[in-house]
Formats: structure tokens, sequence, C-alpha cells
């Protein structure tokens, strides 16, 4: 039998299984991947360490960002060959479910998430419906690639598809980490007037200082949502929520000014209040939910990385070998360092 290495979630709290397991084949309309880089991301966190995301199953590989090579294809599978480099979608959608066929696939109503409900990219191989692979262009390494299906897509989708950036409107970023960071790189791109961070972590303030944020608040030093319509002399145009806790979800709110969005990606159990009605109404705001990213919004980042116009250069804060794979999520858990995105090559 044929075997690979694969990091297993076995209890949350636990470190993660490093072991021998059966390489995957693939089925009819399935490819094989021979992995080369997967992302992680706070979602591992949950998964593994905290264990507030329930996983269909005990043990299962871990790893939803995945990009590597064809090794192998299913009898049905025509659109790519073995050698062909590609990125994961985070799930494996349907393709025939009204949102799959309206292009919104991660509304997918059969949609299986890899590392909860089907093995993952943290292992040597993985398999995955054609459907769901998306090329990578020549000249995108797989490392950003990978961190590009959830990390910089997730922001992208928040922005364009909820948000509905215009150029010229004012944005707020509640929580610099991972996913906010991209966010400010993206608004910057897509043409953002004024642009303000929030977090209450001295680094993440500063990487978003650097990156061009045009006004940075720590969280910690008072109400977020004043300090920006002093700063900017009146509420933001778009705020995105990418902590999923109630109080930041609420400053979101605040923050806004008349026809604002706010847009919330952060999930957590707690319930954020709105503004009573009179004025929530009277201003025209709007909150918005905003989940993953579509197909199209991963196939579009990686032709602007491809293309130089988005710069990922620093977006990678360690490399770590898959049998290191547990002290990568410490890493990631700890933020030691500064973490934009962590990468496990395997
Ligand atoms: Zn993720
Ligand atoms: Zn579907």
């Amino acid at each position: 039998m044929t075997t690979m290495l694969a990091a297993r979630l076995v209890s949350p709290g636990q470190p993660l299984n490093i072991e021998e397991v059966p390489r995957p084949r693939p089925g009819e309309d399935e490819v094989l991947l021979r992995v080369e880089a997967c992302g992680l991301c706070g979602t591992d966190l949950h998964l593994a360490v905290v264990g507030d995301i329930p996983v269909e199953r005990v043990p299962i590989t871990l790893g939803h960002e995945g990009a590597g090579v064809v090794a192998a294809l299913g009898s049905g599978v025509r659109e790519f060959a073995i050698g062909d480099r590609v990125a994961m979608f985070p799930a494996a959608f349907c393709g025939k479910c009204r949102f799959c066929l309206a292009g919104r696939h991660s509304l997918c109503d059969a949609s299986r998430v890899y590392g909860m409900a089907r093995d993952g990219a943290l292992a040597e191989y993985v398999v995955a419906p054609a459907r769901t692979l998306i090329p990578i262009p020549d000249g995108v390494s797989s490392e950003l690639a990978a961190i590009v299906t959830d990390g910089v897509s997730t922001p992208f989708h928040a922005l364009r598809s909820r948000g509905r950036l215009v150029a010229g409107e004012s944005v707020a970023v509640f929580g610099c980490g991972g996913l906010g960071t991209h966010a400010i790189i993206l608004a910057r791109l897509m043409g953002a007037g004024r642009i303000a961070a929030i977090d209450v972590d001295a680094s993440a303030l500063e990487r978003a200082r650097r990156l061009g944020a045009d006004l940075v608040l720590d969280a910690s030093a008072g109400d977020p949502a004043k300090a920006i319509r002093a700063g900017f002399g009146r509420g933001a145009d778009l705020a995105l929520e990418f902590v999923g806790k109630v109080e930041t979800a609420e400053a979101a709110i605040r923050a806004l000014d008349k026809s604002g969005r706010a847009v919330l990606v952060g999930v957590g159990a707690g319930r954020p209040a709105l503004p009573a009605l009179l004025a929530f109404v009277g201003r025209e705001q709007s909150v918005l939910g905003s989940f993953g990213m579509d197909r199209a919004d991963i196939e579009d980042l990686l032709s602007m990385v491809a293309d130089g116009q988005l710069d990922l250069s620093a977006s990678i804060s360690g490399r770590y070998a898959l049998s290191d794979v547990n002290a990568a999520l410490q890493r990631l858990c700890d933020k030691s360092g500064g973490v934009v995105r962590i990468v496990v090559r395997t």
C-alpha cells in the first residue's frame, strides 16, 4: 500500500498527529494533488486548539488553503493534465446547487470543507473535485497561491462582492491580522479613499501604517468609532470586521456614516445589537455578512498577482515543514514575531 504523511486532528487541544496514512485515490471527477504548500489560518486554531468549530469525524486531516501539482486524474477528468499547477478552493462545492450555479460557491448547499468534512491539504497528497481547482498562472509560487485561496480572497470578497467598495470611499478595518492586513492592501489597490486600521496589537498597527493606513487606532485606548469620526471628519463608508466579537461588530456599525455598510467577516457566538431603528433606518445603513469567497475571487486575485498588480511579498511570515506543523500552529496562536500568514510546505 502506498502511504503518505498527513497532519491529523484527533482531539482538539492536543497536538496534531503527524502520521503515515494511505495515499487517497481520486474518484471519477476528482484529481489527486501532490501538495506543495498549505496556509494556516485562524480557522485551524478554532479546529485544532480551541475546539469550538465541530468536525464531522476524527481523525481528519486539516488544511483548507492548499496548492500543488496534479499527480493523478479520475477517469472523467478532462480539464487538467498531470503536472498542472493548481490551487484548491477551500471547500469541495457541489457545482449543481442554485448558489454554485450563480457562482456563489461559499454558499453551496452541499459544501464539504477540507479539514472539517473531508481530508485536507496538510498532507503530502490530497484529493479534490476537478471543478473546485483553479489553475495557478506562471510566475506565481505555490505558497502565494495557497494563501490567496482564503487569506487574501476572503477580504477581497468582503470588499468587492459584499461591501461594493467604490473608489474614493473611506474604509475602516477592524482587526488587522492576516485578513485585515490583506483588506488594507486590497482596499488601497481598489481605490479606497481614507483607510482606518483598528487593532489592539501594536505590531499589527505598525504594519497597517506601513501598508498605507491613514488612521491607525488602538481599540484599547477608547471608542474607535469616535476616533474615526474625529479623524475623518465623518463616519466610514465601509467598515469591515474580522475579529468576530460583539464589541468590534458594534463598533464597526457605530463607525458608519449615513449610507454606510458594515461587513461582518469574523464569526462567533455573540449577538451584536443594531442601533435604534429610527437612527439605523434614517441613515440608510446596512449590516452584511461575508462568508469565504467565490471561485472568481481566487481566479481574479491570482491574475492580479501574476500581472504584478498585487504585491503579496510581505504576506508570508513563516514557513514550516509538515513535520513541524504543531510549532506552526503555536506560532499562529502566540502571533510571535507578527504573523500575516504561515505556510506549511510539504
Ligand atoms: Zn482559512
Ligand atoms: Zn453547490
